[in-house]
């Protein structure tokens, strides 16, 4: 069975911990993005998993198998990495069918599957190429044709799209994310893109100074973040996270002191068990902001100090009580900077995070 569990893995580098007590698992069959900012231990994580680098302390199971003394190839696991070094004198039915030559395969046996592959991929029409003469989308392509070949116990990525454009990143997240739907294998994939994560991720670990700080469906990592930093991290552009006073949770509606205005917003009952005045900081999507002409108790009035356009749309930076709040619009939404402006949060959007900075309503 493809499965992945790693228990309190843990790396240290003489007083640096990269990876500190990191608990997770992987299902048949799941893709789990490790994301987080650079340094986070993500690479050192997969590192451990595929066995190049010795755990300090903690336990990796594969397949329900403790491998912790296994060296990689007895783990056989595919790896992709953002280097993918291709031999260039081989052809790429050669580099792709490299793996299996070792595993002492017919050449029918092995043309069948590079075929498949190649098929899958679309690179059955530069099969005759040298490395030399591929662009960079089919290259990677090459890279991971190679890794899917064969039929390892699972599938390590790291930073796979990296390297490659907006473009082709984007047709590569879904050929990716195609080939592995059919193959039943758990996968760890390492990103710092949290598009990718959001796109070809069934579960998403979000890490910060080697921990996780949450493991969750793309979904509920955007919408139900467990804390400040997470919520922070996800989304583009990000949360706004306002700091304020819970003052009282009535008809459906709490009350908060934010940015020295009174306002009342749609959020989870759970805020009610706060008491009046605790230090509470409200996280409100740009995109869960609308304009008003008239000013309403579910948002703010505020300043409009900056317009960016990002095509379709448009990023407003408003001030309000000297907080610079994010807000985007249709770009057909004409407004003038230092103009004023009533900014409405959308309902059921709004979620709230205590003293602690963890998540108490969404
Ligand atoms: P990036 O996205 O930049 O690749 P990352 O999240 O993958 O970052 P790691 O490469 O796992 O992070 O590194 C985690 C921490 O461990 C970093 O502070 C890094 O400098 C440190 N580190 C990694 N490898 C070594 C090593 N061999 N010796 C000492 N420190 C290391």
């Amino acid at each position: 069975m493809s499965t992945i569990r790693v228990e309190n893995l843990t790396k240290r580098f003489d007083k640096l911990t990269a990876v500190n007590s990191v608990s997770m698992s992987i299902d048949e069959g799941e893709v789990l993005c490790l994301l987080g900012p650079s340094g986070c231990g993500k690479t050192t994580t997969l590192r451990m998993i595929a066995g190049l680098e010795a755990e300090s302390d903690g336990d990796v199971y594969i397949g329900g198998q403790r491998v912790n003394q296994m060296s990689p190839s007895e783990r056989d696991i595919s790896m992709v990495f953002q280097f993918y070094a291709l031999y260039p004198t081989l052809t790429v039915a050669e580099n792709i069918g490299f793996p299996l030559r070792s595993e002492g395969l017919s050449k029918s046996e092995i043309d069948g599957r590079v075929d498949g592959v190649a098929k899958a991929l679309q690179l059955h029409e530069v099969l005759n190429r040298t490395p030399g003469q591929l662009g960079e989308g089919e290259k990677q392509r090459v890279a991971v044709a190679r890794a899917v070949v064969r039929d390892p116990n699972c599938f390590l990525f790291d930073e796979p799209l990296s390297r490659l454009d907006v473009t082709l990143r984007q047709t590569m997240r879904g050929e990716i994310k195609e080939i592995l739907n059919g193959l039943s294998k758990a996968t760890v994939i390492v990103t710092h893109d949290q598009l990718e994560a959001l796109t070809m991720a069934d579960r998403i670990a979000v890490m910060r100074q080697g921990a996780i700080e949450q493991i969750a469906t793309p979904h509920d990592i955007f919408t139900k973040p467990a804390n400040l930093f997470v919520a922070g991290f996800i989304g583009t552009p990000a949360m706004n996270l306002l700091s304020g006073q819970f003052m009282e949770y009535q008809d459906g509606l709490a009350r908060f002191d934010i940015c020295g205005q009174q306002v009342a917003l749609d959020v989870d009952p759970a805020v009610g068990n706060q008491s009046p005045g605790s230090d509470v900081t409200v996280g409100i999507r740009p995109r869960a902001f609308e304009l008003s002409s008239e000013p309403t108790e579910h948002g703010f009035t505020a300043e409009v100090d900056l317009i960016e356009p990002m095509g379709a749309e448009t990023l407003l930076h408003t001030m309000a009580g000297g907080i610079d709040i994010r807000v985007v619009v249709n770009r057909s939404q004409k407004v003038a900077v230092g103009e004023r402006v009533n900014i409405v949060s959308k309902t059921g959007q709004n979620v709230v995070f205590g003293k602690d900075e963890r998540l108490i309503a969404s």
